[in-house]
This record gives C-alpha cells, sequence and structure tokens, in this order.
C-alpha cells in the first residue's frame, strides 16, 4: 500500500482530472459506496472459487455483532448492489461510474499493489452491443486524452450459461486427459473453475493451452451475432482489436464479450483496463434480472505509462510568493494575501520571517512565477512591488487590483 508524495500527487491530479472531463462528456454519473461491504457480496458475485475470493481479500469479523467484512477487492459488485439496494434501475437504465481504492491480498510486485485504485463503468440495464462498442471507443479517447499509445486491444466472447457449461464439459475431459502435465495451480482449478486453467501464466502450460478446445465452436447464434456486431462497431470506429481465444476473466460474473487493453511496456503487469458483459450478475445478487456490463482500469498502471512521458506535466502551481517583513509589513502582507486569492492568483505567503535576501531564495526555489515584495515602503503607498521570476524583466510597483491584472496576463505554465 502507497503514500503518494506532493510530486507524485500532481500526476495522480492530471489523470483524476482528465479522467473526470472524460466520463462527463459520455454521460456517465458518479456512484460512491462504501469500502466495506459484507463478505458475502463478493462470494456471491466474484465467486467463491475465484483467486481474488479465495486468497486475496481483506476479510474480518466485526467483533460487535458476528458479521464477516472485507475491503472491497473491486466495485462492480457494489455498484449493483447499491443499484438493487436503491432501486435505480426502476427510472430505466444507468451509465455510473466510480473512482477509489481496492484491496487485494497479492504478493506486491510493481504494478500489483495492496492497495490499488480502479476508476470504472458500469453500464446497467444495457443489452449491447452498442453499449459494449461505447465502452471500448471511450477508453480509446482516454488513451488520446492521456497522450499514451502502445495500448492494444483484445477481444473474446465468452457466450451464454448454456455455452459456457458446454464447453466447460468439453474443457474438463481435455484436461483431465492431460492431467499430469497441468501445474499445482491447474489441478486445483480442474474441477472447480476450469477457465481459469487457460489463463494460466506457467510456460510449461502454454502447449497444453494453445492446443485445449474453443468455446468459440459451442457459441450460439445470439452470441455470435452479438459479437459480430461489436466488431462491426469497432471496425467503423476505426479501433484495431486482436480477438483471443484464450482471453478469459478472473471474476465469475462475466458472459458475452470480454475484453481487456494490454501494453507491452509494463513487463508482466501489462492489463491496463479490462471489463466486459455480466448479464446474469444483478439477478445473481438479487436484483430483477437486467443485462450489463462495465470495465475497470488499473489507475497505477497508467500513471507508470504516464510516467515516460509526462515530462510536460509543469511542477509549478503558484503565481505568487509573498515575500515581507517588517510588524505593518507583514499585517499588510496578510491582507495582500488574501486579496490576490479574491482575484484568482495562486498565492504562497512566506511563513516564519527571515532576511529579504533568504526569502527571495524561497520564491525562487518554489517555482512560482512571481515575487511580491511588502516592506515599509510599500506599506506607506499602499502599493505592493511585483518582481518576474521566470522572465527578465523589472521590478514594477502598483496597486493590488493592477497586480493580478498584471499577474494573470503572464500565460500560466
Ligand atoms: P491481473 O490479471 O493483473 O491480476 P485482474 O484480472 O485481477 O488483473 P481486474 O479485477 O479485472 O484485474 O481489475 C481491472 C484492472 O485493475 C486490471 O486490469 C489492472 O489494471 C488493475 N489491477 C488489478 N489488480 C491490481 C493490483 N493488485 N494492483 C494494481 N492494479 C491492479
Ligand atoms: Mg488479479
Amino acid at each position: 500500500m502507497n503514500d503518494v508524495l506532493p510530486d507524485d500527487a500532481i500526476l495522480w491530479e492530471h489523470f483524476e482530472d482528465t479522467a473526470r472531463a472524460w466520463l462527463r462528456v459520455y454521460g456517465y454519473r458518479a456512484i460512491r459506496t462504501p469500502i466495506l461491504e459484507r463478505t458475502e457480496l463478493f462470494v456471491r458475485s466474484i465467486g467463491a472459487m475465484t483467486d481474488i475470493v479465495e486468497k486475496e481479500m481483506y476479510t474480518f469479523v466485526d467483533e460487535l455483532n458476528g458479521e464477516s467484512l472485507t475491503l472491497r477487492p473491486e466495485a462492480t459488485a457494489s455498484c449493483v448492489r447499491a443499484a438493487i439496494e436503491h432501486n435505480l434501475l426502476y427510472a430505466g437504465p444507468q451509465r455510473l461510474c466510480y473512482w477509489g481504492p481496492m484491496f487485494r491480498h497479492e504478493r506486491p510486485q510493481k504494478g500489483r499493489y495492496r492497495q490499488f485504485h480502479q476508476v470504472g463503468v458500469e453500464a446497467l440495464g444495457y443489452a449491447g452491443p452498442d453499449i459494449d462498442a461505447e465502452h471500448i471507443v471511450m477508453s480509446a479517447r482516454l488513451w488520446r486524452s492521456l497522450r499514451l499509445d502502445g495500448i492494444a486491444l483484445e477481444l473474446n466472447t465468452l457466450g451464454g450459461s448454456e455455452a459456457r457449461a458446454r464447453y466447460r464439459a468439453r474443457l474438463v475431459k481435455y484436461l483431465e486427459r492431460h492431467h499430469d502435465a497441468l501445474d499445482a495451480d491447474s489441478k486445483r482449478r480442474l474441477h472447480t473453475n476450469p477457465l481459469r486453467v487457460l489463463d494460466s501464466k506457467h510456460p510449461a502450460m502454454q502447449d497444453l493451452i494453445e492446443g485445449a478446445p474453443r468455446l468459440a465452436d459451442d457459441l450460439d447464434e445470439d452470441a455470435l451475432k452479438h459479437f459480430e456486431d461489436l466488431q462491426a462497431k469497432l471496425r467503423a470506429a476505426g479501433i484495431a482489436f486482436t480477438l483471443n481465444p484464450r482471453l478469459v476473466r478472473g471474476l465469475d460474473y462475466y458472459n458475452g464479450t470480454v475484453f481487456e487493453w494490454v501494453t507491452d511496456r509494463l513487463g508482466a503487469q501489462g492489463t491496463v483496463c479490462a471489463g466486459g458483459r455480466y448479464d446474469g450478475l444483478i439477478a445473481q445478487i438479487g436484483g430483477k434480472p437486467a443485462p450489463a456490463c462495465g470495465f475497470a482500469m488499473g489507475v497505477e498502471r497508467l500513471l507508470a505509462l504516464m510516467q515516460h512521458g509526462a515530462a510536460w506535466l509543469s511542477q509549478t502551481t503558484l503565481d505568487v510568493y509573498l515575500v515581507h517583513q517588517g510588524d505593518a509589513a507583514d499585517r499588510f502582507a496578510e491582507q495582500v494575501a488574501e486579496r490576490l486569492r479574491d482575484g484568482g492568483l495562486r498565492v504562497l505567503l512566506h511563513c516564519g520571517g527571515g532576511s529579504f535576501k533568504s526569502q527571495m531564495r524561497k520564491a525562487d526555489a518554489s517555482g512560482a512565477r512571481f515575487a511580491v515584495i511588502v516592506g515599509d515602503d510599500e506599506v506607506l503607498a499602499g502599493e505592493i512591488s511585483i518582481k518576474p521570476l521566470r522572465e527578465l524583466a523589472e521590478q514594477v510597483r502598483a496597486s493590488i487590483d493592477e497586480a493580478v491584472d498584471l499577474i494573470k496576463k503572464g500565460e500560466r505554465r
């Protein structure tokens, strides 16, 4: 679990601002749910036999009432729970979005943390494939807004539950025939969650996975049509993709479309965004049946990608460093600072005294564009002195209002 220090927070805030503006232009509305939920919610939605529920959740018993609670490992289940609880779908389908920390007890590595952050969207009550396409098109727009490239789209469909059941039976038969070649995890999953065997990163398993039966052969007509319509929409939008028949998701609730955005610039943790359809989930956790889909992106992984190209992000957030000396000047400076802030400027008022010279050094180091200087002369005249710090120009005297205009005129970096 990481601290984000001020130098890095600049990048986080830039990401958050960009993401919020992006969600607004697609008409997604924020939902904020608690970070703690009843454990049962995740067991029923994500699935008891998944990695997340089996070994990654931070679960504890509330000693006051014996209830089992869990720090949310993802937010889809919470969004769906809240939508059911507050009857949101009564008013029609909902485009929702969320932002925040998630918790998974994983082995920490670059790009894999125990507290990490996701931005995600959920479209509840939409059958698609128009909405599936919207999700993919909108994620592509975010990569452009963040000036990220080298992120590729992988696409698959898991079909409906009957097709999956047929496929599961075929797959289990195949894996049983090759039982000796399975690694320990896959042996364990063979009868609990066999589709996840396809997701194994174990090098020795790759040939076996390559030779496994394909789900595409079990798909019914509706699922195939949905998937083909989606692909046509993506082609029309100019979005390149690769079909990956091995793409399965680590959560049980998915069906139909699944997709991942992946990069090869982050080593093993290359998936920056993942999502798909979960038409059965709303009914599964007690709501009136309704189709849905969504996706979530890993903020830390996107920030790691941005770090490479983020030199253009200015460290400078200050317009003015306010330098002052003398009792009367100190009092005047406090008023000046407030008046400049009223004018919309970002002002750091020097605190802690010291000579003009040392204060000017601090002004320079602060990155502020201007030093505003208040001494006895200025107090008498009711004016302030303005010294540009980032360009060669004369120091000038002005009234406070004139100063606001003058400082605003220079383009902010
Ligand atoms: P992975 O295969 O990398 O474990 P996942 O399938 O468990 O991913 P999802 O539950 O689909 O991941 O979460 C969506 C996204 O959230 C992932 O694609 C990834 O970018 C990010 N993410 C998931 N787990 C972590 C983590 N422990 N640390 C940082 N980011 C994460
Ligand atoms: Mg995982």
